[in-house]
């Protein structure tokens, strides 16, 4: 098919949601074409054993995982551009979509482009990113049972993480660049009357330690600048997360606090018909791989139905006899 003929449904971004939106959507006639960017498989790609997806009773390596994800919709036709969409168009149908000069155009788009955690942005950090650096505590709390952990942030996330792991760890630590918390003062109480958990406040992680393996963490006090190194086995940053609309600017409506994709309850439409959302781009709340792929499944479904509604409303407009 020449990029000139009009698809069914592209999906923009491959991973979790943006696979299983090309998996129902190929089974269901559609022939997707799945833009899944060159980083594709999403946050999935930085985590190393997943032992909380379904279906993995032995656990799996994240970007074993997204393989099989992006395979599984490949076996009933999904076709792939492993490139980054650079711009698209909503305003009128087909919808079109760029990856540089090259132009696609689709009657539904189902965007699921994830959400990237934030990042400390220290080399040290990104090399054992996997081996002891997580950004989900949900998922590898497990992983450090007995073991002393560091967390970083002063929000409810980092909260909710170093309270989570206090059931696993023998000792978090809770490092904070200020003295005051953004997160809301129930969290933070909740960390403060947990035993296992230690405040380090006014502190940077600088680096992390270790070959190999997470070993410590080395923070500096940002009023005295005096550097401490805090053994652990775990190091969980927990400072945010930033969904990937930046495309949809001015298109797709955004929520004002949050920045994530607006989709309308208990559907993954968005303001524009036709254009529906899945995955951690519309969802600050669970940002799970099973809810992102629960919600890519919804997409492919919704915009097949929206499909076949738009056919039968132009079939009656066709057929309508004439006044
Ligand atoms: P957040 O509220 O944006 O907080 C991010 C935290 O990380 C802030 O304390 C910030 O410090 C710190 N931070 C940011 N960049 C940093 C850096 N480069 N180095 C060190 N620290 C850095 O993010 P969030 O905690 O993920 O929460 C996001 C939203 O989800 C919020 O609306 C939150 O209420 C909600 N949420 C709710 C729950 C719940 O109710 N159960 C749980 C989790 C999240 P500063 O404060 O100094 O800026």
């Amino acid at each position: 098919m020449s990029s000139n003929d009009v698809r069914e449904v592209i999906v923009i971004g491959g991973a979790a949601a943006g696979y299983t939106a090309a998996l129902y959507a190929a089974r269901a006639n559609m022939n997707p074409l799945v833009i899944e960017s060159v980083n594709w498989g999403g946050q999935l790609m930085i985590t190393s054993d997943v032992e909380n997806y379904p279906g993995y009773p032995a656990g799996i390596l994240g970007p074993e995982m997204m393989q099989d994800f992006r395979r599984q919709a490949e076996r009933f036709g999904a076709e792939f551009v492993t490139d980054d969409v650079t711009k698209v168009d909503f305003s009128e149908r087909p919808f079109r979509v760029w990856v540089g000069d090259d132009e696609y155009r689709a009657e539904s788009v189902i965007v699921a482009t994830g959400a990237n955690a934030r990042q400390l942005g220290l080399p040290s950090e990104r090399s054992l990113q996997g081996r002891g650096v997580s950004y989900c505590a949900v998922c590898d709390a497990a992983f450090f049972r007995d073991k002393d952990v560091v967390v970083v942030g002063g929000g409810d996330s980092a909260m909710e993480e170093a309270t989570f792991l206090a059931k696993f760890a023998s000792k978090v630590t809770l490092v904070h660049r200020r003295d005051l918390f953004r997160a809301s003062p129930i969290m933070v109480d909740r960390a403060r009357a947990t035993e296992k958990i230690e405040f380090v406040l006014d502190s940077v992680v600088e680096e992390v330690l270790g070959d190999g393996l997470v070993a410590g963490v080395v923070v500096r006090n940002v009023k005295t600048d005096e550097r401490t190194e805090i053994p652990a086995e775990g190091l969980f940053v927990a400072i945010g997360h930033d969904p990937t609309t930046e495309l949809f600017k001015g298109q797709l409506d955004t929520d004002p606090d949050t920045g994530y994709l607006i989709t309308k309850s208990r559907t993954t439409e968005t303001n524009v018909p036709g254009v529906f959302a899945a995955g951690d781009v519309q969802d600050d709340v669970y940002r799970q791989a099973v809810t992102a792929a629960g919600s890519g499944c919804m997409a492919a479904l919704d915009s097949e139905r929206w499909l076949a509604a738009e056919r039968g409303r132009l079939l009656d407009a066709l057929t309508a006899p004439r006044a």
